[in-house]
């Protein structure tokens, strides 16, 4: 069997995990050695799996292997921020961002190579969409990104995880689930819940699944409090528009302590005005939300402008009087295009 027809045991979920290893008559137990292996140790090849017998070793490698993804180039922002650029097996590559703030390192994952959500404001969606990610590679840029972390070659240890890279993360439903239990291991990389944030574009119906199927935090890229306009910015609005993404929020496990995040990208003449704040707080209501409003990053290929600093306080503060809790977030790894919606795939032979 050549390697490319084997299944990677990076990206099986434990139970997977023993049904393989219940097909070679070997026991349960035998998955949870496989995902120490995996993801504490890191282990690269079957052979280094020293506590399985000889046998099973053998008889793992006849079905099996473990993949790997490679980093391909690196860049490093003015403000610490890094970006790693990762080719996957078959060629294809996509792009991870580890953004250190004071105290933490929050590893940002691509779910996808490119997106089909088409927002208008982000680079990636631009590019188009090539292919979902399996939950093995989305698990393995954590995998990479801590390899070369504890190798000394970038700063900090990753304390949380955000899926707000390439591609919308509840596009790729089954096997971004998968991804996110595995990365919850306690025996393997032991995200808790609240280190780990989901942010979806608004696809509502799986909103509402995912909330049923695993906990961790819900963040929502919003943008605009009206529906003409976020149709406009978003396609994803003309399916699912303000009324059923905010329906399928309430019905998403939440609590005071942790608030489901509204992302609202600022734009210069467009959704900056005290009008559209006021919408902001209409639509929001009861709901306990923080908004994290970001001010553009303006990007020579697109036509938008970030909003002067006026305007951006006076629409945080609209809405801090209305008892809203409001940060403003400058993205990071602009001057590497690491910021918000502007990671795409290499183009073949293109510095990167
Ligand atoms: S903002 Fe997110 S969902 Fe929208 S096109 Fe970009 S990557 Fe896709």
């Amino acid at each position: 069997m050549t390697e490319s027809c084997k299944l990677n045991l990076k990206g099986l979920s434990r139970a997977e995990l023993a049904e393989q290893l219940a097909g070679i008559g070997k026991e349960r137990y035998r998955a949870d050695q496989v995902i120490r292996w995996l993801y504490r140790q890191r282990v690269t090849d079957i052979e280094q799996m020293s506590n399985l017998s000889r046998s099973c070793r053998e008889r793992l490698h006849e079905f099996s292997y473990i993949g790997r993804i490679e980093c391909r180039s690196e860049q490093l922002a003015d403000d610490g921020t890094r970006k790693f650029l990762f080719q996957l097996e078959d060629g294809h590559t996509v792009e991870t961002v580890l953004i250190n703030d004071k105290n933490r390192s929050t590893l940002c994952l691509s779910t996808q190579v490119g997106c089909r959500m088409g927002c208008s404001f982000c680079l990636t969606g631009r590019s188009g969409f090539a292919r979902q990610l399996s939950a093995a590679e989305i698990v393995d840029q954590v995998i990479q990104v801590a390899e070369i972390v504890d190798s000394g070659l970038a700063r900090g240890t990753i304390t949380n995880i955000v899926l707000m890279g390439m591609g919308e993360p509840l596009d790729n439903f089954a096997e971004v689930v998968k991804a996110l239990e595995i990365m919850k291991y306690d025996d393997g990389l032991q995200f808790s819940s609240r280190r780990i944030t989901l942010s979806s574009c608004g696809v509502a119906p799986k909103i509402v699944e995912l909330g049923q199927r695993i906990e961790v935090s819900l963040a929502i890229s919003l943008n605009a409090a009206d529906d003409v306009l976020r149709s406009q910015l978003m396609p994803i609005n003309r399916r699912y528009n303000l009324a059923a993404l905010l329906a399928a929020c309430r019905s998403y496990p939440h609590t005071n302590q942790r608030r489901i995040t509204f992302e609202y990208i600022l734009f210069a003449d467009l959704n900056d005005s005290l009008d559209d704040a006021r919408r902001l707080v209409e639509l929001v209501g009861s709901l306990p939300v923080k908004i994290n409003l970001i001010p553009f990053n303006e990007h020579p290929e697109l036509p938008f402008k970030k909003p002067g600093q006026k305007q951006i306080t006076a629409f945080m503060e609209y809405l801090q009087r209305h008892h809203l809790t409001v940060m403003t977030r400058r993205s990071k790894g602009a001057d590497i295009s690491a910021a918000c919606g502007q990671l795409r795939e290499a183009v073949a032979g293109q510095a990167v």
